[in-house]
């Protein structure tokens, strides 16, 4: 058997400081292998922040990330080479044709000239974008400009592919095609899908990392992180009239309606009432449990 390869990034002791004196990540240590790893955390747990150092777009305060090795604020040119990055506000030259912006970006990016137009056409069919190149991004969906957002980042087929907060605005059939795509791409590379909604990662996720406060709280497989909800979901349910005073009491993972009121998933060391029953735990209540515990402290 092959020994398994060291894990090509690597953050170590990793602190930042916004120039306001802000500390929006603290003393956070990972190592990340190829696969999709899904970034997990309520909005401000500080996974932009991390995403734009990981891009080379801001440098630690204190601490490091090394790819293969290198120190990327040291030597950026090392990992840029091999990033592709979707930042969250991805915007897009609305009177260009998606195969034209495409081009102006890999010349940006400095793709030799010869190769762009395949590789364009390349990009183009990876996201399903083909029969589309010649139309106006004006034109576009949001979920065909995330598309075109993903295409953008493939250009220079990078080892390493960000990508923050992708389905922010898109409609559920547009969601599951963006995971789906990304599935498709992950392969040998290595993807960081930040995300503050679970079901984003639920079926692709290789491993997942859950950020709150600027601090780490989980990494591992989603088995584990559900493992550790284990005993402690609940489900409930109570009249409709109750709801109001059940959330402000527990911490809800989900309700659905149902005859006669609502089932809630309650999320508790505890039961939380007598004729309330234990249930499996999902991915949703273990990220809930663990933040919940977050808000004990
Ligand atoms: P997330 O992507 O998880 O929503 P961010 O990385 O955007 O979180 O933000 C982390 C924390 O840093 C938040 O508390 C946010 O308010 C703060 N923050 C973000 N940008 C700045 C900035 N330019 N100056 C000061 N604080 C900032």
């Amino acid at each position: 058997m092959s020994p398994t390869p060291a894990p090509p990034l690597r953050i170590e002791a990793l602190s930042y400081r916004y120039p306001n004196g802000h500390r929006a990540i603290e003393n956070l240590d990972l190592a990340l292998s190829p696969g999709i790893v899904g970034l997990l955390g309520p909005n401000g747990a500080g996974k932009s922040t991390l995403m734009r150092i990981l891009a080379t777009l801001a440098r630690p305060s204190t601490g490091r990330v090394l790819w293969n090795g290198v120190d990327i604020a040291l030597t950026p040119d090392a990992v840029r080479a091999e990033l592709g990055y979707l930042p969250q506000d991805f915007g897009v030259y609305t009177a260009l044709s998606a195969a034209e912006f495409l081009r102006f970006l890999a010349a940006v990016k400095g793709l030799p000239a010869a190769t762009i137009a395949e590789r364009v056409d390349e990009c183009l069919a990876l996201v399903g974008l083909a029969e589309v190149r010649e139309r106006r991004l004006g034109d576009f969906s949001g979920g065909m400009r995330q598309r075109v957002g993903i295409a953008q980042a493939l250009l220079n087929d990078p080892k390493l592919l960000i990508v923050d907060e992708p389905t922010v605005g898109l409609d559920p059939e547009e969601r599951l095609r963006f995971r789906h795509l990304l599935t498709d791409l992950a392969g040998e590379r290595l993807v960081i899908l930040s995300t503050h909604i679970v079901s984003d990662i639920e079926a692709s996720a290789s491993a997942i990392a859950v950020m709150a406060q600027g601090q780490l709280r989980f990494y591992g497989d989603i088995e584990h992180l559900v493992a550790q909800a284990q005993g402690k979901v609940w489900d409930w349910t109570i009249a409709a009239e109750l709801l109001a005073a059940a959330r402000a009491g527990h911490h809800v993972s989900s309700s659905r309606r149902v005859p006669g009121g609502v089932q809630l998933r309650i999320v508790s060391e505890t039961r939380p009432s007598a004729d309330s029953e234990p249930a499996m735990p999902d991915l949703e209540d273990a990220y809930v449990c663990l933040l919940a515990q977050d808000k004990t402290r």
